[in-house]
This record gives C-alpha cells, structure tokens and sequence, in this order.
C-alpha cells in the first residue's frame, strides 16, 4: 500500500499528537523542513558531509541574556564512534545537542562538521545527515508505518519493513491488529515503552544519515525490553557517529570516549577506564553515588560524605 502524503495533512496530524506529547514542536517541524531555504545566511552552502566527524572548538552559548550555559567546550566527536556525554540535568547537554542541528547559533566558538563550520551550511542539507533519537514519547498520531517513515518521507515501503527490523521491531509490528497500518495514539493501539522507543529508532535508522544524536530515556524498562532496545540501538549507530547523552550506565561503559559536562564546561574526557582510574574524578563520583541504578539519577548525585 502507498500512502498519499499530503503534507498539510500530515503536519496538521502530528501537530495533534504533539499536543499531547512532550515532543518539542519546533524541532520536529524543522527535522522535516518544510521550507528549506528558511533561516539560512546569504551564501550558505550544501553540507558535504561524509564521515560526519563532530568539532566543537571553544563553543560559548547563552540562551538570551541568561547566564552562560555552555563554556568554552572544545571536543571532537569521533567518526563513526561513539562520544557519550555525562552531566547533572542543567550541565548544558540537551543544549549541546540542538546547537549542532542548529536550532540556535553560537556565541562564540564554531562547531564542525567534517571540517565544515556549520553557521555556513544550509540548516537543511546539515540537518539531512543528522538522525535524533529524543527521549521519548517518540510517537505521533498516524500508523506505525507513517511513524517510522517521518524520518525520510521518501522511504519505501521496504526500506521501512528493513528499518523496522533492524530495530527488532518488525516482529512485534506484524503482531498488530493490522500490522504495519495500525493507527498509534489516542485512537489506536497502545504500544510500550519499548516498543515506542524501538519505532523511534527504527525512524532513525531509515534516515540513513552519517551522525546520530541520541537523547536516552531515563525510564526504567523491564529486562526484555532493556534487552531488545539495546539490540536495536546497537544497529542503529553501527558506523555512524554518535553522539549520546548517556544515562544507561552500559551505554556509558562501552562508549568511545566520554565527555563530563558540569555547569556548561568540560571537566573531564576519555574512556570508561581512564576516568575511573582517578577515584577522586567526577566520573567515578557518579558512579560511586549512583552504582547500578545507573546514571539516570545523577541529577540528584551529591557526594557521598566521607566520615
Ligand atoms: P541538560 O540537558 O544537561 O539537563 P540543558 O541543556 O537542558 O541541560 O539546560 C542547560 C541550562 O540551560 C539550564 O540551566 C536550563 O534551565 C537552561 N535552558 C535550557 N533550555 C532553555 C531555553 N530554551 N531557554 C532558556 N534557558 C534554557
Ligand atoms: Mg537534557
């Protein structure tokens, strides 16, 4: 079955189910731009990008006259490798993210891709090599079908059924009432949050985009589901640069390389066993603290008080 894709009528339904979600609205209509050439400088150029390789170089950035949220941040995101990043909630790591899809500019500093200072680029040929795995609720209204292909309006058919598996999803889709048809949200069936989370990484995997930028759910999933998403999630950044913020604390151990991120500014980088070979390092104070419940509580972290 093709779908006829009106896109009044698509936006004008998903707009629907953002209203009941969490889903920032604005990021999701730019994802799909609409109007390519919108908000782009005179003389912006199409991004060419192949290994996607990520440079932050002395990233400064506030939000309006607020405070400084990011500092000074120089990283380099590794091609096709894995850079988690680890910070209490208000460090700046969701801002870090939506700076290199540009939804805002930098105040000083540039951020690279490929070489490529992004301010100079098309937000729509940058955002094109760019997959975003959000928190969640991850699902609009509309089929499961239509849900996974909001990552590339232009996937077939095949290409989606492929996605899907890749994200060990396929299986439990053709379970559905009218498998890949099924309509989700309020009028339709209701999926779990491991299945929710798998059709959004199926949506990223059919983007076939060169970077991906992963926002992980801090929500607990039972061991199955734990199991199968992180099946899922493993395809999905297979050569690709990945940029995650981590609170899984097996996405952490296993990362390329690990940036701490406190109050807007690097404090500490390297791998698992590096900064953990430092006891008194923040890293391994996260770990101390928060153990195998994992990272996603760090925001509460305090120290633990030595006697
Ligand atoms: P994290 O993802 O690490 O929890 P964020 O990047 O979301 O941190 O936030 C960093 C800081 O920026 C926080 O102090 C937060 O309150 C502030 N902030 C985030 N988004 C906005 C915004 N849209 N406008 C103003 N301040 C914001
Ligand atoms: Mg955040």
């Amino acid at each position: 079955l093709i779908l006829a894709y009106d896109p009044a009528r698509r936006l004008a339904r998903m707009q629907v189910g953002m209203e009941r979600s969490l889903v920032n609205a604005r990021m999701i209509y730019e994802l799909l731009d609409q109007q390519p050439q919108q908000g782009d400088a005179t003389g912006a150029v199409e991004a060419r990008i192949t290994t996607g390789e990520v440079r932050f170089n002395n990233v400064s950035f506030r939000y309006a006259a607020d405070a400084p949220v990011l500092k000074e941040l120089s990283f380099t995101a590794a091609a096709g490798k894995v850079t988690a990043i680890v910070g209490a909630s208000g460090a700046g790591k969701s801002t870090l993210v939506a700076l290199l899809q540009r939804f805002y500019d930098v105040e000083a500093g540039s951020i690279e891709v490929d070489g490529q200072d992004i301010s100079r680029l098309t937000k729509h040929s940058l955002r094109s090599s760019i997959a975003y795995v959000s928190q969640g609720p991850y699902l609009f209204e509309g089929t499961i079908r239509d849900n996974i292909r909001y990552g590339r309006l232009s996937a077939t058919d095949a290409e989606i059924e492929w996605a899907a598996k890749q994200a060990a999803a396929d299986e439990f889709i053709r379970q559905q009432p009218q498998g890949y048809d099924t309509p989700v949200g309020e009028n339709g069936v209701t999926l779990s949050g491991g299945q929710r989370q798998r059709v959004s990484i199926a949506r990223a995997i059919v983007r076939q985009a060169p970077i991906l930028l992963l926002d992980e759910a801090t929500s607990a999933l039972d061991n199955e589901a734990e199991a199968r998403v992180q099946e899922a999630l493993t395809h999905v950044m297979e050569g690709r640069t990945t940029i995650v913020i981590a609170h899984r604390l097996s996405t952490v151990v296993n990362a390329d390389h690990i940036i701490v991120l406190e109050e807007g500014r690097l404090v500490e980088e390297g791998t698992h066993a590096l900064l953990m070979a430092d006891p008194h390092s923040v890293y391994a104070r996260f770990h101390r603290v928060q153990g195998k419940k994992g990272l996603g509580l760090v925001d509460d972290a305090k120290p633990i008080q030595t006697p």
